[in-house]
């Protein structure tokens, strides 16, 4: 949109735009598309190389390999690990499902530990207490696109030799304390699902290590357990990356730092108006960034009222999105009778209270303003 300052009515503003998004790529995108179109070469190959040595270049991990989904790179960094039936995993009840799915899939059990209320991340303090020696792994999520604590959980998996896995998938290229997302733990999780801060044109992932052990073993594991063709070593499954997505992603890889710096500003746009507007400390809370690099996947506030507050943005045009409405403890196919409302209260209450506002980076000054004037509506006229 061509916007002659204030002269632009703005009467509506999605969560997501990804269409202008392409747009703005196109040519680049339809080239690196039909490249792989004429080589008829789908499955693995040059571009799926290729942009697993950039991804780990772009990490500045030893070690990336692609896989179908974010969801595989948790699956088989678990199978990469060995855990299994009778083994427990420790993880945020606050996250999306497939970070529990995952453990629950390979017949591990899953323990939840609370998280902490600024950052909404796993609490390091309720990690140490669940520890037991059936414990294998531990998960910790980088929500929203910010790291979890992880000095104090490496200080765990050292002190227990239980390793980390970072579910990455909403935080590529977030940074702490001068380390980057999926460097830190045994393996990195990634997810480029299309709404993440690097999306495929479908689903696609990536595993990052330094170890290299562990990049043998979940190469082998996506491709079948197949070390060379038709000979199976170890019992794995199709968790292959397709090259018409490394194709895009390559391509979106070029421009995911300019992206994120535009989520950074947008975040800091709204943070700075919904404080000027004196509803800060009220009526809302804005994201506090505690380890920065936050490459914010999500801006996600606390808001008092929040249903009525949605459905307000909802009838005004502005998409927005509850991220996460159940914990996980408490959703149907996860709870097996041991966990009951109130057990993770930090988390249940987050559920009650968060609201994602739309962050996307090609979001104007205008559609901006138009969702902090919303807000501000909504609060006057309730309470009138
Ligand atoms: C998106 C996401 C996943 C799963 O990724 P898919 O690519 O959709 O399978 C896992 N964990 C978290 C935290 C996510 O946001």
């Amino acid at each position: 949109m061509k916007s002659k300052k204030n002269h632009t009515i703005i009467d509506s503003v999605p969560l997501l735009d990804l269409k202008g998004q392409y747009m703005s790529i196109k040519d680049e995108i339809d080239a690196a598309m039909s490249r792989v179109v004429e080589s008829q070469r789908f499955i693995m190959g040059p571009e799926v190389e290729a942009l697993e040595e950039e991804i780990a270049e772009y990490c500045g991990a030893r070690y990336a390999v692609g896989v179908s989904s974010g969801s595989d790179a948790l699956i088989v960094s678990l199978m990469a690990l060995g855990i299994s039936s009778g083994d427990e995993v420790i993880t945020s009840p606050f996250t999306f499902f497939a970070t529990v799915g995952s453990i629950l899939r390979l017949g591990a059990s899953v323990t939840f530990a609370d998280i902490d209320p600024v950052t909404f991340n796993i609490d390091p303090a309720q990690v140490e207490r669940l520890i037991t020696e059936k414990t294998k792994a531990v998960i910790p999520v980088h929500l929203y696109g910010q790291c979890a604590d992880m000095d104090p959980l490496l200080k765990i998996a050292e002190e227990s030799s239980v390793p980390m896995l970072e579910d990455a998938a909403q935080a590529i290229g977030a940074r702490y304390r001068g380390r980057t997302a999926g460097t830190m733990g045994a393996t990195g999780c990634f997810s480029f699902f299309p709404s993440k801060n690097l999306g495929a044109f479908g689903d696609a992932g990536m595993v990052t290590t330094n170890d290299k052990n562990l990049a043998d073993r979940i190469r082998l594991l996506r491709n079948q357990g197949a070390e060379t063709k038709y000979a199976h070593k170890v019992l794995g499954g199709n968790f292959r990356l397709d090259a018409i997505q490394a194709a895009v992603l390559r391509v979106k890889l070029r421009h995911l730092d300019s992206w994120s710096d535009k989520r950074r500003a947008n975040a800091a746009f709204y943070t700075e108006r919904l404080q000027d507007s004196g509803l800060v400390g009220t009526k809302i809370v804005t994201p506090s960034i505690v380890h920065e690099n936050h490459v914010f996947n999500q801006y996600v506030i606390r808001a008092e009222d929040r249903d009525g507050l949605r459905e307000f943005l909802g009838a005004n045009g502005v998409g927005t999105e509850i991220y996460y409405h159940t914990p996980l403890h408490l959703q149907e196919c996860v709870n097996d009778g041991r966990h009951k409302t109130g057990d993770l209260p930090v988390a249940e209450e987050a559920c009650a209270s968060v609201l994602a506002l739309p962050i996307f980076p090609e979001l104007s000054d205008a559609q901006k303003d138009y969702i902090v004037n919303t807000i501000e509506q909504y609060y006057s006229n309730s309470q009138a």
